[in-house]
């Protein structure tokens, strides 16, 4: 045996354990989080299993014992870093219209842009995101007002190649949205910008939210090319964002 196949033959166990590592890591681990359920007035305890099978809910108590297959979930709204709601396909009893959610605070840990990235790949539907997922790669940033029915909240806009981020510091007013969960966006600008996004609106039935910003910089046209090409699915891939 020469040296060379023999330091292959040593080394080959530790790469292949090395290669199991990490792909069980991309493929992710259960993720489980004490939480509570909230239920109008009461709550209960327990936990919450986000697995590759799908998401289940364990409480030895009130008997609020819960499993979803991906499939079954109509869509998932992570409400902050600390609050979770899955809405499913069934009726929601004693009222007159809309799908029945549940609504889980996390006692311990927090969803992060693995999780995030975990239950886009597994619902394979658009979800709800009031939490800003910071990108590592190239973004524009500008900051911008963002309008409310009265007064608003600061922050600031961030593009990136994957969508769009809001970032205040107001509870439940920061986004990740997707291109794909983007619909629209308003007229050229350069002080203001209007998405259409996929999120449903309280306030229209079957209606989409719109966030409508002051932007506090001025919005190049390039950039509005690019958001534009991007949402209607016309980007190509050497226009990258940093390109101004
Ligand atoms: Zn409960
Ligand atoms: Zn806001």
């Amino acid at each position: 045996m020469n040296k060379t196949n023999h330091s292959i033959g040593t080394l080959a166990p530790v790469l292949f354990v090395l290669l199991a590592f990490c792909s069980t890591a991309m493929l992710g681990q259960p993720y489980h989080f004490a939480v509570k359920h909230a239920h109008g007035w009461r709550s209960c305890q327990g936990e919450l299993t986000i697995s590759q099978e799908g998401i289940t809910y364990q409480d030895s108590k009130e008997k609020h014992d819960r499993k979803w297959v991906f499939k079954e979930v109509q869509q998932v709204r992570l409400l902050s870093s600390k609050e979770l709601a899955i809405v499913t396909y069934e009726d929601q009893r004693l009222k007159w219209s809309g799908d029945r959610s549940f609504r889980f605070i996390l006692l311990d840990g927090e969803i992060t842009n693995s999780l995030y990235r975990f239950l886009l790949e597994k619902t394979g539907k658009p979800l709800v995101a009031k939490i800003a997922f910071i990108e590592t790669g190239p973004t524009y940033q500008l900051s911008a007002k963002h309008l409310h029915r009265w007064g608003g909240c600061q922050g600031t806009l961030i593009f990136s190649e994957n969508g769009v981020i809001y970032q205040t510091d107001d509870k439940e007013e920061s986004r990740t949205w997707l291109y794909s969960d983007l619909e629209s966006i308003g007229p050229m600008n350069p002080f203001h910008l209007r998405l259409t996004t996929n999120e449903t609106s309280r306030f229209h039935y079957g209606g989409r939210a719109d966030f409508n910003f002051v932007l506090k910089e001025k919005m190049n046209e390039k950039l509005y090319e690019y958001l534009w090409r991007h949402i209607h699915k016309m980007e190509s891939p050497s226009n990258g964002i940093s390109s101004k």
